[in-house]
């Protein structure tokens, strides 16, 4: 590619910087031009906005190379380079379509063959730059992505295992540059679940993976991803995952991570070359995510990891599906490398209780391996409600006047930041056909739903307050097996009031997830002069409902649009019928009825489809009395919500458990 620049370029950084990026491997989309996250205007933006910054004149600019079969048949079988490398021949044009539906969230096209092997050659060509000492570090900006491609199956927009292949390269091929120790920092949001099985069992790969996992329930959902995954003989001890619990993890949840964990690790592993498998979408604003690390915090975090292995950093680009939020972020970690700007910012939030309680888990599981980690963390850290202090890090280059000069920027706020990221997708500068791109829409649907209220009418387990707090702040009551994600905006619901309904409640299936044997409740949408059945009404947004029908559902992926919209909140406050299913297959859970207005503002229930009504009636699905602890979560909700007494509770639980259907 001619970009212009080169080694011998005016470079008023001290550090050299390589950086890679080649549109060629823009040819990867998808075969029908239809929308989908990880697209070629990723990387686009990403350039656009280096060149808006004068960055590549101040990098070494790196010429992107395919990979070679043998460097790739070291983390890959025979079997899956061969079909990659085939893919986009005419030989598959009939069967492309089909082998991309078999596969877990992966497409492929005419150009797909041609971006693997350049993305995963150009990983090689920085890391080796990197590793000879030619740069001091290195970013490239590459698709598809590689960490979920397993050995023999591509998955997760990701096709060959780029970071996954320079480390194997370096190591195994270019063993007189010394490099015997590799960390690999995974920040993408999402579990590094290849890379993990690649280095299972070498202890010359230290990976550690940071990641929303809430219980195996986010992508790719496994436990694979869960702290108690720390590698196998020789690699025990070097694999590290940092499991989160919820989203909207943030600058303060990473920085304390990094603090209490990837550090004091990293000052032990002593590494002489780093990898960031360098994602985006745990940024701010990231449709997939759910996450709000700010371009400051990946400034931080990144800064912090140059105190390692000399320094000699490998940037390459996962996933990140928010334009504006990975071009900055980018711009920002790019800037870091090159060390001429000092980093301002501040962070004013406090980590989640819950990454307080990860931490300590993470800590005490290594400790075995890692003795930096042995101590106990002090209570007074762990119980903070204040804000930790602010980081202010400056470089030691000619910057300190520049520093002065903008000295106003160290107090801003995270939320100005906030406002920052957030633009309208119409400011950004890219293509047209960007416009309209599926993830900025999907990331706006929150902030919309989430200014709608609604009253949610509960009539199961969710009559007791505490319970239903699960579903909203996330956690566990009695009796319930698991804990809950919760929503992701936590706010508890503004108003409670009770209200009956003639509809008939009833107990059906055998056993849950959530509670073990017993049947759980339903309710028959349609409505029934003769009986009633006792609602609390809370009020929540729809963007919370949204959440609580994905609980409820035993659903567990991202949302990149909402289950049930303001067009579905239109069509069932309108005409007949007064319910709609939302469009997942199998929740007992998912139609959602809606039981007219309190106040003006519409009551919306869920429950099962009529449909599985007629197989409770008919015997094909199983009517079942709750188990003890289902039972008592209604009649203490009913108690102490002053609707019933305890006796006249636990006779309306049995009557509605043995009157037939
Ligand atoms: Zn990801």
């Amino acid at each position: 590619m001619e970009v212009g620049g080169g080694v011998d370029s005016e470079s008023k950084s001290q550090r050299r910087v390589g950086l890679l990026y080649d549109e060629r491997m823009c040819k990867h989309s998808t075969p029908d031009g239809d929308p989908h996250p990880e697209n070629p205007d990723r990387i686009k933006v990403i350039w656009n906005k280096f060149q808006a910054n004068s960055i590549p004149q101040r990098c070494v600019l790196l010429d992107a190379k395919e990979a070679e079969d043998k460097h790739i048949l070291a983390v890959h079988s025979q079997k899956h380079v061969n079909l990659i490398k085939k893919i986009s021949s005419k030989q598959f044009d009939s069967r492309r379509n089909r082998i991309a539906s078999s596969l877990n969230s992966i497409y492929l096209n005419e150009g797909t063959s041609e971006a693997a092997y350049l993305a995963a050659g150009s990983a090689i060509e920085v890391t080796e730059r990197v590793a000879k000492g030619e740069v001091d570090s290195a970013v490239a900006i590459i698709r598809p992505p590689g960490h979920h491609a397993e050995e023999d199956e591509a998955m997760g927009f990701c096709l060959f295992n780029n970071v996954a292949i320079a480390a194997s390269y370096v190591l195994n091929e270019k063993p007189e540059l010394g490099i015997n120790k590799i960390l690999i920092v995974d920040w993408d949001v999402h579990h590094g679940n290849a890379t993990q099985k690649m280095f299972w069992k070498d202890p010359r790969v230290l990976f550690f993976s940071v990641h929303r996992h809430e219980f195996g329930s986010f992508y790719p959902a496994t436990d694979d991803g869960f702290y108690t995954m720390v590698g196998e003989g020789p690699g025990a001890g070097y694999n590290i995952n940092v499991p989160w619990e919820n989203g909207r993890c943030g600058d303060a949840d990473y920085f304390a991570v990094w603090e209490h964990i990837l550090l004091p690790v990293a000052k032990e592993f002593n590494p002489n070359l780093i990898i960031v498998s360098a994602g985006f979408d745990a940024a701010i604003g990231d449709p997939l995510g759910g996450c709000r690390i700010t371009p400051y915090g990946y400034s931080v975090m990144l800064k912090k990891l140059m105190n390692f292995a000399n320094g000699k950093i490998v940037l390459a680009l996962e996933g990140g599906y928010n334009f504006e939020s990975i071009a900055k972020s980018m711009l920002a970690c790019v800037e870091v490398l090159l060390e001429d700007k000092p980093i301002l910012g501040s962070s004013e939030a406090y980590p989640f209780e819950s990454t307080w309680r990860v931490i300590q888990a993470v800590r005490q599981k290594l400790s075995a391996y890692w003795p930096s980690l042995a101590d106990e963390l002090p209570e007074e850290l762990i119980n903070q409600k204040v804000a930790p202090a602010v980081y202010v890090l400056t470089s030691s280059s000619d910057s300190e006047a520049e520093e002065d000069h903008e000295s106003p920027k160290v107090s801003q706020h995270l939320e100005e930041a906030l406002q920052e990221i957030i633009e309208p997708l119409s400011k950004l500068k890219v293509d047209e056909s960007t416009r309209d791109h599926v993830a900025s829409n999907s990331y706006t649907w929150r902030s919309e739903l989430s200014k709608v209220d609604i009253w949610y009418a509960a009539f199961g387990s969710n009559l007791w307050l505490k319970r239903l707090l699960c579903y909203i702040a996330g956690g566990q009551v009695d009796g319930l097996q698991k804990s809950c994600v919760g929503s992701v905006d936590k706010t508890p619901p503004k108003e409670i009031t009770w209200k009956t309904f003639p509809r008939r409640m009833f107990f059906g299936r055998e056993s849950t997830l959530s509670w073990g044997p017993g049947g759980v409740a339903f309710m028959d949408p349609e409505s029934n002069s003769q009986d009633k059945t006792h609602m609390c009404l809370y009020r929540i947004t729809l963007e919370q409902f949204n959440d609580l029908l994905v609980q409820e559902n035993y659903g567990g992926y991202a949302m990149s649009s909402p289950l049930f919209d303001l067009t579905a909140l239109n069509s069932v406050t309108g005409q007949e019928p007064n319910s709609l299913q939302v469009r997942l297959e199998k929740g007992w859970y998912r139609n959602v009825v809606y039981l007219g207005k309190e106040r003006d503002i519409p009551v919306l229930t869920m429950t099962c489809t009529p449909s599985d009504v007629e197989g409770f009636k008919s015997g094909e699905l199983p009517l079942c009395a709750p188990a003890k602890n289902y039972a008592n979560t209604i009649v203490r909700g009913l108690v102490e919500g002053k609707q019933l007494s305890q006796e006249e509770a636990m006779a309306y639980v049995q009557e509605a458990a043995t009157k037939a259907l």
